[in-house]
């Protein structure tokens, strides 16, 4: 085989397309859309023939094998053509692995992967470990694979990511919590989309490691119409686990094999509850990779959290502005709301995915004092929860500026104003990254 056809001139196209060339591969990269100039430039850097604004069929078609981007869905008419005409289908991932043999700590699930992804590297890399950050955060992992050389590497991996994988094998895998998102791409099935996620256990062996949550009904449910030849370390806040990782009243216990260590909740660098479960993760997957305690101790307490994820951004007048724009579902608000120890004011809205904003209910009525719509039509925003905080102390807006005014004008001293929106943000935003930012400079501008 040596004719190899990557669809998608993005970072994880741009990325295979490299390593297939470094392997000696014939290579040729379509894309349908525009390509970034960066990559087109990396692409010609390689000498790497490409096209875009089109697929060439006649070139796509006569691959031996071709890598698809994970943007691309399966149901695009040039993939069904490959489909039907039996030529092998293959993600990023499962085509990089295949030239690598580094230690690899793979993170799925719906909500956290990117902290507990940014985490576990951290961890271990002040370990002194010779540890790469890759999959769906910064650079591709295949470009990776094609001119670096790790011993570890902590892979974020989306489910779309993980849909043409067959023998991508991570040595430890976590699925962080299973909620529902993202079930458009699932034909509106959570068993499909659960089933998406699990792909990432299905070659683990015995000496491999499983972390989960254990409190996640979703993935208990699943967990038990399967076999898993692994290591099963899951982590819990309800209840103690004999492997894996839980909590003994003001402390994270972490059991792998015959040893215990303990963290103290309070010096965890990340806060919140679904932080605990993001830095227990982490913990268990350090400890499983050997590194010791005191690093993993001091590591938890020095990292400095993400950008756009309940990221502290100024204190004003007493208010303190946090910028969450990274929650584009329920569960994430949720986990934002439930976290605030102090009367809120949620900036809230954008392009609603068939949110459900029932389980919110509790929360905003304990926690909200007033809520500021950001989003073209905040329809059912109003509809969910104008009787719960009153017709006075719910506002539309249409731009960050407005948002941030309108929530200072509602806000009064120990107050916190939180954009956690729920929501994506393509109505009024390019990303929820332009989200945030324009969040942050409304605020600092105030
Ligand atoms: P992902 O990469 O899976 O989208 P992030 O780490 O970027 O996850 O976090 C996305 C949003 O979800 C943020 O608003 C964050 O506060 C929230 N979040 C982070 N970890 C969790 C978790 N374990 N459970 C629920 N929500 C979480």
């Amino acid at each position: 085989m040596n004719k190899i056809v990557v669809l998608g001139g993005a970072e994880s196209g741009v990325g295979a397309a490299v390593l297939a060339k470094v392997k000696g591969f014939d290579v040729f990269l379509s894309d349908n859309g525009s390509i970034k100039e960066e990559y087109a430039k990396t692409l010609r850097q390689w000498d790497i023939p490409f096209e875009q604004g089109g697929h060439s069929e006649e070139k796509v078609l006569c691959a031996d094998e071709v890598i698809k981007s994970p943007g691309i869905p399966s149901t695009a008419p040039l993939v069904q053509k490959l489909v039907q005409q039996g030529t092998h289908i293959v993600s990023e991932i499962e085509f990089a692995s295949r030239y690598d043999k580094a230690k690899k700590i793979c993170i799925t699930g719906s909500n956290g992967k990117t902290t507990t992804t940014s985490l576990i590297h951290y961890l271990l890399k002040e370990a002194g470990l010779n540890v790469g950050l890759g999959g769906n955060i910064g650079k591709s992992y295949a470009l990776q694979v094609a001119t670096e050389q790790h011993d570890y590497y902590v892979l974020e991996i989306s489910s779309f990511q993980l849909d043409d994988t067959y023998d991508f094998r991570p040595d430890i895998a976590i699925i962080t919590n299973i909620t529902p998102d993202h079930l458009d791409r699932y034909d509106h099935d959570m068993e499909n989309y659960v089933r998406a996620k699990f792909k990432i256990t299905q070659n683990l062996r015995p000496e491999d490691c499983f972390i989960f949550d254990s409190d996640d009904a979703i993935t208990v449910e699943h967990l038990s119409k399967i076999v898993l030849k692994a290591k099963m370390l899951p982590f819990s806040q309800e209840k103690e686990v004999e492997q894996g990782a839980f909590v003994r009243d003001d402390k994270m216990v972490v059991r792998v094999d015959k040893g215990e260590s303990e963290f103290f909740l309070e010096s965890l660098a990340l806060s919140g509850r679904h932080n605990l479960y993001n830095s227990m993760a982490a913990a268990i997957a350090a400890k499983v990779s050997g590194v010791r305690d005191e690093v993993i101790r001091e590591s938890l307490s020095s990292f400095k959290g993400i950008e756009h994820r309940l990221e502290n951004v100024l204190s004003i007048g007493g208010v303190l502005y946090v910028n969450d724009s990274k929650a584009t579902n329920v569960d994430a608000a949720w986990y934002a709301l439930e976290c605030q120890t102090r009367p809120v004011v949620w900036i809230v809205g954008g392009k609603d995915k068939g949110n459900d904003y029932e389980v919110l209910k509790p929360l905003v009525e304990k926690k909200v004092r007033a809520i500021v719509c950001l989003g073209v039509d905040n329809s059912k925003i109003h509809a969910a929860f104008e009787d719960i905080v009153g017709a006075q102390n719910i506002s539309d807006t249409h731009s960050a500026a407005e948002a941030v005014k309108v929530a200072a004008a509602f806000a009064t001293k120990g107050d916190v104003v939180l954009l956690s929106p729920c929501c994506a943000s393509f109505d009024l935003f390019q990303s929820y990254e332009d989200r945030g930012r324009q969040f942050k400079a409304a605020v600092r501008s105030l």
